[in-house]
This record gives C-alpha cells, structure tokens and sequence, in this order.
C-alpha cells in the first residue's frame, strides 16, 4: 500500500472510535483511509459488553435498526457474593423499551460489532485496511503528516489515533506518557454458547431480551468486579480489576476469575454451555482525572479509550458509547474546516462527552473504598442469612447481631460511617 495518495484522514484502529470518524467522514465526502491491524475489525477487542444505544443513534438516526447487537438490556442486576452466598437486586424499567422508539442499551459480541460498524464506513467510502499494523507517525516541522506501516508510507491531513487502550500513537507523539498500571484495569472474558431457549428461562427473559448482571465480591478483595451480560445464543462473563493489586496478592488472574466461574450463584447459570472464546484486555480505570487537558497535536487526534474515554461508575462501565460519540466529535471538527485540535475539544464540550466524564469523576473516590470488593459483600451475604433464616429456635436480636457481623467482618460502626459519607460525598 505504497502511493503519493494522500487522504483527507488517516484512522489507525478500526474500534468503535475508529468506525464512527470514518463513518461520519466519508458521508461528508472526505477521503478516508482507516487501518486495523487485526484481520477483521473486532477480531482483537474484548469488551463485556454492552453498548448505550443513544451513541448509535447520534452517528445515524435509525441505524440501530439494522445494527448488529445482540439482546435488548430489560433486566439490570447486581449482585454480591461471598463465599458461598449471594445476594441480587434487580432492576427493571419498561421505559427504556418503549414500544417504537431505540432501546436504551444492548449487549453487543465486538467481533461481530465491530465488523459491521466498519462495514457501515466502508459503505460510506471509507477504505479499510485491516491486517496491517501502523508502526510509527510521520512528522514533519512539528506537524503529523502521516503513518508508517511497515515498508508503506501513508499521507493525510489528519491523522487520528483510534487505536484504543495505551495507544503507542498517542504515547510517541507526546499526548500521553506511560501509563501506570495502578491506572489500568486488565479483563479476562469468556463468551459461553447456550442455546437462546435456554437463556430466556434461566434469566426469565423473553425473546430478544438481555440481563446485564454486575458482580461484587468475586475478586477476592482486590479493586475490581465481574459482569455477565447474555447474548442471543451466548453468555459473556468476565471479570476486571488492578493487575498489580493481584500481583502484590500472588494471584493469577486466571485464578480469580476461575473461582467466581465456579460460585453457587454463578454455575448454574453457565450449566451446559460451551466455551468458544476466552480473552483479556486492559481497560482505562482513571476516568476524567487521567485525561490531559489537550486530546491533540498539530496534525493529530486522539479518540475513544486512546484519549481515556472510559466511564466506570462500579454498577456500569461505558467506553463504547464514549468512543463513537468522541468519533463523531473528530469527525465533525474536520468537517467545519477549522482548526481541528480546538474544534475537537469544543465538539467534546458540546455534545457532552468531557462534561459527562467530569460529573462522574468523584465515583472514582468511592471505588477506591477497598472493603468495597470483599467486605461489604460479605457483610450483605451475613445480614440476609440473619434475616431470612428460620429455624425453629428464637429469632435472634437483629441489632445485635448485625453489631455482631460488622464485627466478625473487622468494621466498627464509625468505619461504616465514614465509608457512607465518603460514598454520599462521592455520588
Ligand atoms: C473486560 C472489558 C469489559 C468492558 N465492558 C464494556 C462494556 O460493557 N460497555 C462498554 O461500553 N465498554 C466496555 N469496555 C470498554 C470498551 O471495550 C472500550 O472502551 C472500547 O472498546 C474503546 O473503543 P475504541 O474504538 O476506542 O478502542 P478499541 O475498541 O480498543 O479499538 C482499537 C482498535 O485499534 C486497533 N489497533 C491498535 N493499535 C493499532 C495499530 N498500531 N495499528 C492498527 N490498528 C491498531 C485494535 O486492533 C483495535 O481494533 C470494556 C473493556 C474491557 C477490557
């Protein structure tokens, strides 16, 4: 892919972020070149995952329609485990699937995803490059210019790093530094096949519905939690949380996520199926604080979780709505035709990606609470056996006992107080 060819844009990275700027490029008329070094588009990424359909609809109205998502979200669940027990709240709410108008959010499969995004791009004239990885930038006076792939040089006006969690690109041109990796969290995921019958009875789902179930207590302390989301005809569990807190704890990540595969609450629910993938990824965990104030440099930039673009609020994780908003933003600061770097950070600004990100910036004071991850699930599983068990012999002083429990579970009543406030502080 030699030439003097120079393009309107340069994407590297064919992700979400990556197919919403070429997408919205090319319908404007722009000449795009996106490069995706795996062999398809989606064919490296690992996402839980679940996908808020508002970014759908922001990129092109109605395109859900035909968009390839899995099931619609009708069932919101979180659940808590201790050792053996659990405890789940579920939380449903027909307006987020009002009759005739987008369902509120989907599970999504990224190989599949992805591809047909980039497909959409590819309708609009983009071109897709994929098996070809962009190994460094082209600069010339302090200006990007364009990308090296191997022997081939490529040229465009703008360059944009779409290539997702610790971008080399962003990081060689300066955007970025190193990232620590008390700063990222890694995610292992399983799909499971099962047949669709046998999800929508075990998840009292009817055809076309989906569960996206959060977990807690399943990473043995360590900051962190596991999701399942169903698919049509697969299951989706994983789990995330700080690589070096489980390395100081001598713990394989396979291990953990392992032992929550086989809790009580968990097992069943996987009963039968087939394990046809299993992959890990790393995910952005610093939210708003972890963004540099300047998402560009002369010539470039940088997008999706590139640019950090990760909400975690500990009961939802959102990237993928963020990526393909901030994808858009890109391409319509080169679209009006002025100075791309400010016009990017303004478009940020105006269709609420940066300021929705700062909102939720102090979640990340809550999640730090580490007693989130083992002693609070613990302390729930303990009250709920109090409350619910029956057996015969005089029902027990519920304050005392739950005094008790704080106290089995190493808490005093003023930690307790203090972890409310900070978490009412932090909300
Ligand atoms: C375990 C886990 C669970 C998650 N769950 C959810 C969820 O449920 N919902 C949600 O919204 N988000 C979730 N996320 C976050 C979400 O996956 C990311 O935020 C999102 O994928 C970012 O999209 P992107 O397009 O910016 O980057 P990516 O999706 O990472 O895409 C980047 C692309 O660039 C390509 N690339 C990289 N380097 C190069 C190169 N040098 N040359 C060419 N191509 C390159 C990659 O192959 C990739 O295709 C989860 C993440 C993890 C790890």
């Amino acid at each position: 892919m030699s030439g003097d060819d120079k393009f309107d844009a340069i994407i590297i990275g064919a992700g979400p972020a990556g197919s919403a700027c070429a997408y919205t490029l090319a319908k404007a008329g722009k000449s795009v070149l996106m490069i995706e070094r795996g062999n398809t588009p989606g064919s490296k990424n690992v996402t839980g995952g679940r996908l808020y359909s508002y970014a759908l609809d922001l990129l092109e109205p109605g395109l859900w329609e035909e968009a390839a998502l899995e099931r619609k979200v009708t069932h919101e669940q979180i659940m808590m485990l201790s050792k053996e027990q659990s405890v789940k709240i579920d939380y449903s709410n027909p307006a987020y699937n009002l009759e005739g108008q987008i369902p509120h959010s989907f599970t999504v499969l990224r190989a599949v995803f992805d591809e047909w995004l980039a497909g959409k791009a590819e309708e609009m004239g983009a071109m897709v490059a994929c098996g070809i990885l962009v190994d460094d930038l082209i600069e010339e006076n302090g200006r990007i210019v364009g990308v090296k792939a191997g022997e081939d040089d490529m040229y465009a006006d703008v360059v944009i790093a779409a290539d997702g969690v610790n971008s080399f690109i962003a990081q060689k041109a300066g955007v970025f530094g190193d990232l620590e990796a008390s700063t990222l969290g890694v995610g292992v995921k399983e799909i499971i096949e099962l047949p669709a019958k046998t999800i929508e009875e075990r998840f009292n789902l009817k055809d076309g519905e989906g569960t996206a179930l959060l977990i807690l207590g399943c990473t043995e302390g360590i900051h962190g939690g596991g999701f399942l989301y169903t698919n049509k005809e697969s299951i989706s569990l994983g789990c995330v949380f700080t690589p070096t807190e489980a390395a100081e704890n001598g713990r394989q990540i396979h291990d953990i996520f392992q032992d929550m595969k086989m809790h009580p609450a968990i097992l069943p629910l996987l009963e039968g199926g087939q394990t046809v993938e299993y992959g890990a990824h790393l995910v952005r965990e610093e939210g708003f604080r972890g963004i540099p104030q300047k998402l560009y440099k002369e010539g470039l930039l940088v997008i999706g979780e590139a640019a950090g673009f990760v909400i975690n609020v500990g009961y939802s994780i959102r990237g993928i709505d963020l990526a393909i908003v901030s994808g858009i933003a890109a391409a319509q600061a080169i679209i009006s035709g002025k100075a791309p770097g400010p016009a990017y950070m303004e478009q940020l600004a105006s269709l609420k990606l940066l300021p929705s990100m700062k909102a939720v910036d102090r979640y990340f004071d809550l999640l730090e609470i580490h007693r989130l991850y083992s002693t609070y699930p613990n302390i729930a599983t303990d009250v709920f056996h109090l409350l619910f068990t029956v057996d015969g012999n005089e029902p027990p002083n519920v304050k005392k006992e739950m005094l008790k429990i704080l106290k089995e579970n190493n808490l005093s009543v003023w930690q307790l107080m203090k972890d409310g406030i900070r978490g009412v502080k932090s909300i």
